[in-house]
């Protein structure tokens, strides 16, 4: 009963508080999501399995017992889901109504993910300060942790771009990472990442974590106010903006997009995953992997992500090119270098 009366004094402090200072950002959020397809699922499927054995095995007393790390270590968070539930107020959908205010609810919808934000933290000085939500000390140092990698690995020049941190789930697989824009300015930016997507039972990263974060911050690169200008003619057009003739994604756009883009218009709808594996599989050899053909910028944040992550490709199929596109910048295979230097 004391924890329900919690509950909704908690929530009413929040509607107050969300009535006046909307969270996250100003509802011209545009969401660029890392999902698991169908395919990667079944890869993912074998990490996890791997990862659930290293879990048994790195099993230890201090996991078990009553505590609040106890959630993490089952490793699916519906416990803790439900307890968050008490308080509400404040998900996704609320979010999506606030957005709705001001025209931008269509976006709302992309990605079909029923997610949960559990904390919101700024960043100060690189430092999280909580700014929503309520973390215990191990769930504090959990999010402290994924948040040291993920900077660790965006070079400054736009970890200083981040200015939110949000921890949000949705459960197993679903949305594991987005980036979106705080507003027009392309300046500020909020990081999203799931817990459960990020670290195994013994709160070690996951597999694929340092690859999910490189690719939101293949997002960032392609997608911030450097890379933009309203005035460009015959450029890629982004939900975010029009991006500058000479810019990463632009580029990317007119060597492999322009002979697809209308059938891709016409046969694809971005949110679901049957029309993108389709494309994928009329296209072979086009694209780093399925996901990379829900769209442009999506294909660009894979080809990035393989960019950093793979040995130089040696092959001349369509899906290489877009992997050697990156290595014609200079300050990107510097960038590479600094990366590849920090990932495990
Ligand atoms: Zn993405």
């Amino acid at each position: 009963m004391k924890k329900i009366l919690a509950g909704l004094a908690m929530a009413l402090l929040l509607l107050i508080n969300l009535s006046a200072t909307p969270i996250p950002g100003n509802g011209e959020t545009v969401k660029h999501y890392h999902s698991l397809g169908a395919i990667q699922q079944t890869q993912n499927f074998f990490d996890a399995i791997i990862d659930w054995f290293n879990g048994f095995f790195y099993y230890d007393d201090s996991d078990y017992g009553y505590d609040d790390d106890a959630d993490y270590f089952d490793n699916d968070y519906s416990d803790y889901g439900d307890e968050y539930d008490e308080y509400g107020v404040y998900d996704e959908d609320d979010n999506a109504d606030y957005s709705d205010n001001d025209g931008y609810g269509d976006y709302d919808d992309y990605g079909n993910y029923d997610e949960e934000v559990l904390a919101v933290y700024l960043i100060e000085d690189g430092d999280l300060d909580l700014y929503w939500g309520e973390a215990s000390d191990s769930e504090e140092a959990l999010y402290e942790k994924m948040w040291t990698q993920a900077a660790s690995l965006i070079p400054d020049d736009y970890e200083t771009l981040i200015i939110k941190f949000e921890i949000t789930t949705d459960g197993t697989d679903g949305s594991v990472a987005y980036i979106c824009n705080e507003d027009d300015s392309l300046q500020t930016w909020t990081l999203s990442l799931d817990p459960v997507d990020s670290v195994n039972r013994n709160n070690k990263f996951k597999s694929d974590f340092d690859e999910t974060v490189i690719h939101e911050f293949g997002h960032l690169l392609t997608l911030s106010y450097d890379q933009m200008d309203n005035s460009a003619r015959n450029t890629y057009v982004a939900e975010d903006g029009r991006l500058k003739a000479d810019s990463y994604l632009n580029m990317f756009f007119q060597m492999f997009w322009t002979d697809i883009i209308d059938e891709h218009n016409q046969n694809v709808d971005e949110e679901s995953e049957d029309d993108v594996y389709g494309f994928y599989l009329d296209h072979p050899n086009m694209f780093v992997n399925d996901y990379a053909a829900t769209n442009p910028e999506e294909d660009i944040a894979e080809s990035f992500t393989a960019f950093i992550m793979n040995n130089r490709p040696t092959g001349n199929q369509v899906s290489d090119q877009k992997v050697l596109f990156f290595y014609q910048f200079n300050e990107l295979v510097e960038m590479r270098e600094e990366i590849r230097g920090i990932t495990d």
